[in-house]
């Protein structure tokens, strides 16, 4: 099976010497994690000097968006080509993006073709609202934003999933290890019927959600989870530290 993955969404946050600040925190600490491969999403301002600074670490870079066509007159945007000299990965369709700006499981599929394009890895976030999951429908709404966003090929080399219900991100009220688990099975199984090849064993499937120092382990101990996409904590650098170590690798 793959390597535990940690994924750190800065989101809008952090100026330019929190960023070189907690970049050399990171870099500079101990940390004991063949097993865990971590990845650091700075705002897009910040991914050179974020990647001067872990350049020499075995910390791997990431963004959080892309647009969905190649290049272009899209003032203020920024292309898979762009972020492709400093970053491994590329974050697709968090929930901040799907609602508040707007993107369409149509535009995911987009951004997931053109990030293989320029070898990307691809964290495509799905997860439900509390009014789908109270009213059943959590299951259908993660299943369909997952065929979506895979349209179109059957390459899922460079993909990853990070299931994040979205009532749980940034609130502080994780989803219980169990009905995490239950999602990201039911995740591999959604692949699996895509893609009869056993390539869903080998996708990395992340429960996103107020996760912390404190809870990494509930869910990393899951069979079908195998990371953390996470935002807040991964903020105090002594915090996502504390969580990297508590990771079960
Ligand atoms: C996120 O940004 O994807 C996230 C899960 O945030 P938080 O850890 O703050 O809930």
């Amino acid at each position: 099976m793959n390597k535990a993955q940690i994924v750190a969404n800065w989101k809008m946050n952090t100026t330019i010497s929190d960023s070189i600040n907690i970049s050399t925190k990171l870099s500079n600490a101990s940390l004991d994690i063949n097993n865990i491969d971590i990845t650091i999403c700075p705002p897009a301002l910040y991914l050179a000097q974020v990647h001067q600074i872990l350049k020499n670490s075995s910390l791997k870079i990431g963004a959080q968006n892309i647009h969905s066509e190649e290049e272009g007159a899209y003032t203020g945007e920024i292309s898979a080509k762009m972020i492709s000299d400093y970053c491994d990965t590329v974050i697709l369709g968090h929930s901040e993006r799907r609602q508040i700006f707007k993107e369409s499981n149509q535009d995911i599929n987009k951004k997931f073709l053109l990030a293989k394009k320029f070898n990307l890895n691809s964290i495509i976030c799905v997860g439900e609202t509390i009014q789908e999951r109270e009213s059943g429908k959590a299951k259908k709404i993660v299943s369909t934003q997952i065929l979506s966003a895979l349209k179109s090929t059957s390459d899922f080399n460079k993909l990853l999933i990070a299931y994040e219900p979205v009532w749980a991100i940034g609130t502080g009220k994780a989803a219980t290890a169990k009905d995490a688990q239950d999602m990201c099975s039911y995740i591999r199984n959604v692949i699996t019927e895509l893609n009869k090849n056993n390539v869903a064993e080998n996708i990395p499937i992340l429960y996103g959600g107020s996760v912390n120092s404190e809870n990494i382990e509930l869910f990393t101990q899951q069979k079908d989870i195998n990371g953390a996409l996470v935002g807040t904590a991964s903020l105090d650098p002594d915090e996502f530290i504390k969580l990297i170590k508590k990771t079960k690798q």
